[in-house]
């Protein structure tokens, strides 16, 4: 079966798309955007929040590869199952921690438009999900056949409706529980390679 994972927050131990926001960008801003979520779509949440960095990318990624820390056990998951990694992030600051990890894995995300001044996010899919009503990765996993899902957040809440085997944490966890959805939960890679295997 294939195993497909979030980024942020699941392979990361922290947010690093929110991290870079708060960083690099306005925090007044990312916290009441956030609150919109619902109310906005997940694309044009972070669209605005997004907005708000315009630092040079370049140093954005080496604070990127400084700061942003895998969770442990993913480097041998990663030889291993070889996931699919499905982002609502950015291949900009998903491919350099990756690399700097020594991990090739296919990587479905957003990307930056190459220009400087305020960041613009081309998003990589404009189809809006029959289940959820907004642009999500249902689409991503489309083809796949069954799959295994771990992600921790609000991203993950439809397409891990739609896996076989759901691994959950942090906010997704809680989601999941609210709608009675059965998932087991994770700390770190070497859980899951347990419960895989
Ligand atoms: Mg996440
Ligand atoms: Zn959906």
């Amino acid at each position: 079966m294939r195993v497909v994972v979030d980024w942020d927050g699941t392979v990361t131990e922290v947010d690093s798309l929110s991290e870079v926001v708060r960083t690099f960008g306005n925090e007044g801003v990312y916290a009441e955007t956030e609150d919109q979520l619902g109310r906005l779509t997940l694309n044009e949440v972070i669209a605005i929040e997004v907005a708000t960095v315009s630092a040079p990318l370049v140093e954005v990624v080496d604070w990127v590869r400084e700061n942003v820390r895998v969770r442990s056990g993913f480097e041998d998951f990663a030889d291993k199952h070889r996931p699919l990694v499905v982002s609502s992030g950015l291949h900009e600051l998903i491919e350099p921690v990756l690399q700097r990890e020594g991990i090739r894995l296919d990587v479905r995300a957003n990307r930056l438009k190459p220009r400087p001044g305020p960041w613009e996010v081309r998003f990589r899919d404009a189809d809006v999900c029959d289940v959820c009503g907004e642009p999500c990765k249902r689409a991503d996993v489309a083809g796949l056949g069954e799959f295994a899902y771990a992600g921790d957040g609000f991203s993950d809440r439809c397409v891990a409706l739609a896996a076989s085997r759901v691994f959950a944490c942090d906010g997704l966890a809680t989601y999941l529980e609210s709608k009675g959805v059965g998932f087991e939960r994770f700390e770190d890679f070497h859980d899951i390679a347990a419960r895989l295997s």
